[in-house]
């Protein structure tokens, strides 16, 4: 399949991008279920989770694309889905294997609207899917730097930076990568909060999965990230329980270069929360093969570092507003490489992979 002009499917805003995916639909001749965002927009625009099925309801196969986990990382995943959805080949080779697709554009909109990677609650969507009746996850490393991660001043003060470099030197990179980015429990305005409770997003996405995913007997998954890995490289992290037929599968449908954070093979720490847990819970009829594909974008001490100032931010709203537009700035720009040759990379690896799905996927 042939992508010219993949940049044309992306935007600058999530108001930009909402509108492409709507036309893509309605020139497709599908319906769209939106799925109202209590809070307003960057712009003030209304905000949605926007739902849409490619394929008869009673699909023995079932793929869902999303995007927009974590917000701002929807500049990417919209364009994907924008793309894929006006993709005359890939909508008839998907009807033709029995396949329907199900997208789901913008699974945190407010994030996505507002250049955040966590919800309106400053929830990480992907660290709020537990049992909140259970005791939750206790990140001691977290604990142990929270004041440093997201200092009272910013630019941060160097002594608090060099306990850092400390950290990271004594115990690794990675071992700070999973004390920041693992997840945590107990600071609601730091960073990778996982919540105590369902946010907006989750509930909302139990909802649509019950709509639409308890009736296939297979069941896809590629959700959209971005932030980890080389600039432009869509690493397929495997998104299943710590199963080998799970992980054969992903690897015989996505290729052998699926990683997994069970292993140490993938760029991401090991994670709690996860979102797509909930397919086992909602979809417990169906066999469940998911990644996650996330784009790199930049180093990832860079990435951190925006999200740290990103916070900041969040909790100084009387910071000054040149300081407050130029970490906005960065912390999409973390995100979403603004580039033809970043989109066009990003369009190619998503094809490929939806492909791969729709082969797996493909009545037997
Ligand atoms: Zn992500």
């Amino acid at each position: 399949m042939t992508h010219l002009h993949a940049s044309r499917h992306f935007s600058q805003s999530y108001s930009e991008a909402r509108a492409k995916f709507l036309v893509a639909a309605e020139a497709a001749g599908l319906d769209v279920k939106s799925h109202a965002h209590p809070m307003l927009g960057r712009e003030g625009e209304s905000l949605a989770m926007d739902v849409l099925r490619d394929g008869p309801k009673d699909a023995r196969s079932l793929l869902i694309v999303s995007s927009a986990c974590h917000g701002v990382e929807g500049y990417c995943g919209s364009g994907v889905q924008t793309a894929l959805l006006g993709h005359e080949a890939w909508r008839t080779a998907a009807h033709q294997a029995g396949v329907a697709v199900l997208y789901i554009h913008a699974l945190n909109p407010y994030g996505f609207s507002w250049w955040r990677r966590t919800t309106h609650e400053n929830v990480d969507l992907n660290r709020n899917f537990h049992d909140f009746h259970a005791p939750l996850p206790h990140n001691v490393a977290y604990d142990e730097l929270a004041a440093l991660i997201v200092p009272p001043a910013w630019p941060p003060a160097g002594e608090g930076e060099a306990t850092l470099q400390r950290f990271a030197q004594e115990r690794g990179v990675p071992a700070m990568q999973a004390a920041i980015t693992g997840g945590q429990y107990a600071h609601p305005e730091g960073l990778f909060y996982g919540g105590h409770s369902p946010t907006w997003s989750h509930v909302t996405l139990r909802h649509v999965l019950r709509d639409h995913a308890t009736q296939c007997d297979r069941l896809g998954w590629i959700d959209l990230h971005t932030g980890l890995g080389p600039s432009g490289v869509g690493e397929r992290i495997f998104a299943c329980d710590d199963d080998a037929a799970a992980l054969q599968r992903a690897r015989a449908w996505w290729g052998s270069k699926v990683t997994s954070i069970y292993d140490g093979s993938s760029s991401s720490a090991p994670l709690q929360g996860l979102m797509w847990s909930v397919a086992y819970q909602e979809c417990a009829q169906a066999e469940y093969t998911g990644i996650a594909l996330e784009y790199g974008t930049l180093p990832i001490m860079e990435m951190i570092d925006a999200l740290r100032a990103d916070q900041w931010i969040e909790n100084h709203p009387d910071a000054p507003e040149a300081q407050r537009a130029q970490i906005k700035r960065q912390t999409r720009d973390a995100f979403y490489v603004d580039t033809d040759e970043w989109k066009q990379q990003v369009i190619e690896q998503a094809f490929d992979a939806a492909q791969g799905a729709v082969r797996g996927l493909a009545a037997r």
